[in-house]
């Protein structure tokens, strides 16, 4: 099933900010990826002829297992529903040249969404590794998150309600590189979901 919306956070990992030349937001930066955006593993990631660079980012995905409207950290960290690898792939120059962000993270194909396993009892115990062609690229945990992920959940749930099934993607860490047609990029949550991918130019 798709998720009803797909809920992203920007610059949530201090060396990732850095490594684009921004600070670190002193709220929480949100933008949304739309559902007709999501691949499941072993489909193609789909570059699209309009960018010259289009990049992986290896997230830790929040699936929402309750409603949660205007909620405190506490009951926001009882409505998870599972935890699963994303790719929030993005086409930076898109993303540099339009200012918003809707085109850069919305094409087809740029949401690669693993299966969801359960939380674990420490959120910050989470770790995402991303690879291309088997080499490790990124690797992170969420105790190196700016905002936890309790945190998004209350903030988020302040603007828009969130349903069960809706995703949260909580930022990627350092290490964003661009992807070449023939690339196999996979984000693992370790020990809990994995999503790989191959890449394609489109024609
Ligand atoms: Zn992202």
């Amino acid at each position: 099933m798709l998720p009803g919306k797909i809920v992203c956070v920007g610059r949530n990992y201090r060396e990732h900010a850095k490594e684009l030349g921004n600070d670190v937001p002193k709220e929480p930066l949100i933008f949304l990826k739309p559902p007709s955006s999501v691949i499941r593993s072993g489909e193609s990631i789909v570059l699209p002829s309009v960018s010259s660079r289009v990049e992986f980012e290896g997230e830790i995905g929040i699936v929402i297992g309750k409603t949660l409207r205007k909620a405190s950290e506490r009951d926001a960290a009882r409505a998870i529903g599972g935890i699963v690898a994303v790719n929030d792939v993005t086409a930076r120059d898109l993303q540099k040249s339009d200012g918003q962000w809707t085109r850069a993270k919305g094409f087809d194909s740029f949401c690669p969404l693993g299966e969801p396993g359960d939380a674990p009892s420490e959120l910050q115990r989470l770790t995402v590794i991303t690879r291309v062609d088997g080499v490790e690229k990124q690797r992170a945990s969420a105790s190196e998150m700016v905002f936890s992920i309790p945190a998004l959940l209350a903030y988020i749930s302040n603007v828009m309600t969130l349903e069960p099934g809706d995703l949260v993607a909580t930022g990627t860490p350092a290490g964003v590189a661009p992807l070449a047609p023939g690339q196999t990029v996979e984000v693992e949550i370790a020990g809990i979901s994995r999503v790989s991918n191959g890449v394609k130019a489109d024609r």
